[in-house]
């Protein structure tokens, strides 16, 4: 729809408030990232083979970038799929794994390592010979369409007119992807955890404990006051780093930034609410139990909380020494 950072803040955080909100939008994850990038980085021919379906909600896709051990993880160049050129051919072989909706995706990006050590991204449809989804990982979310599968690639063939932008930018193109996408994450777990902030608020008004409302009672009213608070600052994270975006800004740091704050915020209220609730709060009686286990994840994917923190340390560091030059 051509909405801005701004407004998908609004649109997806709604969304968001519902389970199948971003998946009936088509504003789910991985394909909302994907398609960031597509539109971004693909050629003509690229996206009318591959994003205009997508756009259309005819087909899904997945990201495959994180390996298995010694491969690449929270440490991205340590990329050990691999990439040759054969020709007019591209051979690419390696394994990745944590690649959500891989089951049921119509194309892949892989991230994979050229000759020289620089990363290019390719794409590739998931029904190629040399694509072989291995398994699925029992993983704690049950929220992501197709779940989290194992690929492993035996000498992939993909023409040289399906790499996505130029080779050897991969690196790059990861941060195009990365930056917006962990923002609109951001901007779904919101509407998860207010919804359980919600449903708690419902529960503590209702709930008799001691002769009054489980809500009057000091202990958990500071709870609902923090949980207002933690939704606050998380939106007003997401909203300063969507405008800083919309007015052209990479906002690596600020991404980063409003990762780290959402996801710990946001966390901590859905924390909250479970203890709100009591023993329902544990059950499958209420909503919050799986907004609990599907959000945990969200403090590690798309870059750990300490990674961010790392990084944002580096770059703070960088900037008073430039300043005091
Ligand atoms: C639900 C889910 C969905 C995912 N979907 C996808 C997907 O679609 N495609 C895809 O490619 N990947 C996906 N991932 C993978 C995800 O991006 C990785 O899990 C993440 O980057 C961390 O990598 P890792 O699990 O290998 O952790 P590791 O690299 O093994 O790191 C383990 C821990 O070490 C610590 N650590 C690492 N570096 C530092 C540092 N510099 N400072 C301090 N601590 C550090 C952190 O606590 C980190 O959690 C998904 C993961 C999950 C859980």
């Amino acid at each position: 729809m051509g909405l801005s950072h701004m407004a998908k803040a609004v649109v997806f955080e709604e969304a968001g408030y519902s389970w199948l909100g971003p998946t009936a939008l088509n504003i789910h994850a991985p394909d909302e990232g994907n398609i960031h990038l597509m539109e971004e980085v693909a050629t003509p021919a690229q996206k009318e083979r591959w994003l205009r379906p997508q756009v259309q909600g005819l087909t899904r896709s997945c990201f495959a970038m994180t390996e298995p051990g010694p491969g690449a993880g929270a440490d991205p160049s340590m990329l050990q799929t691999f990439a040759v050129r054969d020709g007019d051919d591209y051979v690419i072989n390696g394994r990745k794994w944590f690649i959500t909706g891989a089951e049921g995706a119509t194309y892949t990006i892989i991230r994979a390592r050229m000759e020289d050590g620089s990363a290019t991204m390719f794409l590739s449809d998931m029904d190629r010979t040399g694509i072989v989804l291995e398994r699925h990982m029992d993983a704690m979310d049950r929220c992501f369409t197709g779940g989290h599968g194992v690929l492993r690639f035996d000498n992939l063939r993909v023409p040289a007119s399906d790499v996505l932008g130029q080779v050897g930018k991969g690196f790059r193109y990861a941060q195009v992807r990365l930056a917006p996408a962990r923002l609109t994450h951001c901007m779904r777990w919101l509407g998860q955890a207010r919804r359980a902030h919600d449903t708690a608020v419902a529960y503590a008004s209702q709930r008799q404990a001691f002769g009054q409302a489980v809500a009057a009672h000091e202990g958990v009213g500071y709870m609902l006051a923090d949980n207002d608070m933690d939704l606050q600052t998380a939106r007003l994270h997401i909203w300063h780093t969507a405008w800083m975006l919309d007015q052209g800004h990479p906002c690596n740091f600020e991404s980063s930034r409003a990762k780290v704050v959402c996801s710990e915020a946001e966390w901590r209220v859905v924390d909250r609410c479970v203890q709100i609730l009591g023993g329902q709060g544990v059950t499958g009686e209420k909503e919050v139990m799986q907004i609990f286990t599907d959000m945990r994840a969200f403090r590690i994917y798309d870059g750990p909380s300490e990674v961010h923190r790392w990084s944002m340390a580096r770059k703070i560091v960088q900037s008073a020494e430039v300043k005091s030059a």
